[in-house]
């Protein structure tokens, strides 16, 4: 409750900033580094730019390479009350391909990321809360990729074949995607199955699994019903986790046919993306959900008293400086 207040206080919109640790093969060909956070104070990132001038930023919370995911969700762990509380809550992960927005949102079977935490912890306050409330949990699996919506729990269903048509409806004044699967889940063992699942269907057709997963929107929906059994009172919310397609600009030149197109899809619905989520924060008084699938399906997740989270993976790499200040520079904005 106090957190809620907090939330309220600094506006509905948090950004962290996370920084991924350099690799093996980085480390050893000695490549530079130009993020800095030896120096920053807290919730700032300082990052040499081109021409070594130094650029500040600053975000709710900063990550460093040494973050690891515990800390990571301690700082996340609060969105699961909100979402029982009856609140909706979208968590982002935005940033160029290979800095770890997979790797913070699904992560990997030792170091579970925070799909499989905030489940495990909604599961945890539901049974905090048994005998004062009653909840039913549910999940759906789905991608966006070139502006169109695929269920990745439906088997059978490949990327650009879409078995079914998939569309945005609105009933009564709520968005939904009629047809998508919701598979119900009561335990963590469910919950497992069900990641695993739509992992495993986003691979399912494309020639490069890695090439397919950066250029599409790969999107987990929680959806709680729950129930005061004493007043009666029953809510309804939604928990949406996530992981966008790759941020890096393509060069007009380089692309051609069904990757130009693909290139233009991302950066609209990136673009539609951050226009919305600034919309938001400046309360303008017109916010264009409807420039894009995605600003679409969230529409009734974001504003209001909806909340959201946006982690900015970033490289530290000196080579991907360019695009780790177009990032910061993304983030800089919604916030
Ligand atoms: P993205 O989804 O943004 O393309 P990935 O999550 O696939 O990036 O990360 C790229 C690689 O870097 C993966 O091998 C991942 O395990 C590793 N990685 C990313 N972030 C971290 C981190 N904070 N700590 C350790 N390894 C990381
Ligand atoms: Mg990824």
């Amino acid at each position: 409750e106090l957190y809620n207040r907090i939330l309220e206080l600094k506006g509905n919109i948090r950004v962290f900033c996370r920084c991924r640790p350099l690799n093996q093969e980085e480390v050893s060909k000695g490549d530079s580094v130009v993020v800095d956070f030896e120096f920053a104070k807290d919730g700032e990132l300082v990052v040499r730019a081109p021409g070594s001038q130094r650029k500040v930023f600053k975000f709710d919370s900063v990550f460093s390479p040494q973050a690891d995911q515990e800390m990571i969700f301690e700082n996340t762990s609060p969105f699961a009350t909100s979402v029982l509380d009856g609140y909706n809550v979208c968590i982002f992960a935005y940033g160029q391909t290979g800095t770890g927005k997979t790797f913070t949102m699904e992560g990997t079977k030792d170091a579970r990321g925070v799909n499989y935490r905030i489940l495990e912890e909604l599961f945890r306050i539901v049974k905090e809360r048994q005998g004062l409330l009653e909840y039913e949990i549910s999940v759906s699996v789905l991608e966006v990729y070139n502006e169109q919506i695929r269920d990745l729990l439906l088997s059978g269903s490949q990327p650009g074949v879409a078995a079914k048509r998939l569309e945005i409806k609105q009933v009564a004044g709520v968005h939904h995607v009629p047809g998508l699967v919701e598979a119900r889940v009561s335990n963590m063992n469910e919950v497992w199955e069900v990641l695993q699942t739509g992992t495993n269907a986003r691979a399912v057709g494309a020639t490069n699994c890695n090439e397919h997963s950066s250029r599409s929107h790969c999107i987990h929906c929680v959806m709680v019903k729950g129930q005061n059994l004493i007043s009666g009172e029953c809510t309804r919310s939604k928990l949406w986790l996530i992981d966008l397609a790759g941020s890096e600009r393509v060069a007009k030149t380089d692309v051609q046919g069904d990757r130009l197109k693909e290139a233009q899809s991302i950066n609209k619905s990136l673009s539609a993306l951050g226009d919305v989520i600034s919309a938001l924060a400046t309360k303008s008084p017109h916010i264009p959900f409807r420039n894009s699938k995605l600003t679409h399906l969230l529409q009734d997740s974001l504003g209001g008293d909806s909340k959201t989270l946006m982690f900015v993976q970033i490289s530290p790499k000196e080579n991907d400086a360019a695009e780790t200040l177009c990032s910061l520079n993304f983030a800089s904005r919604v916030r």
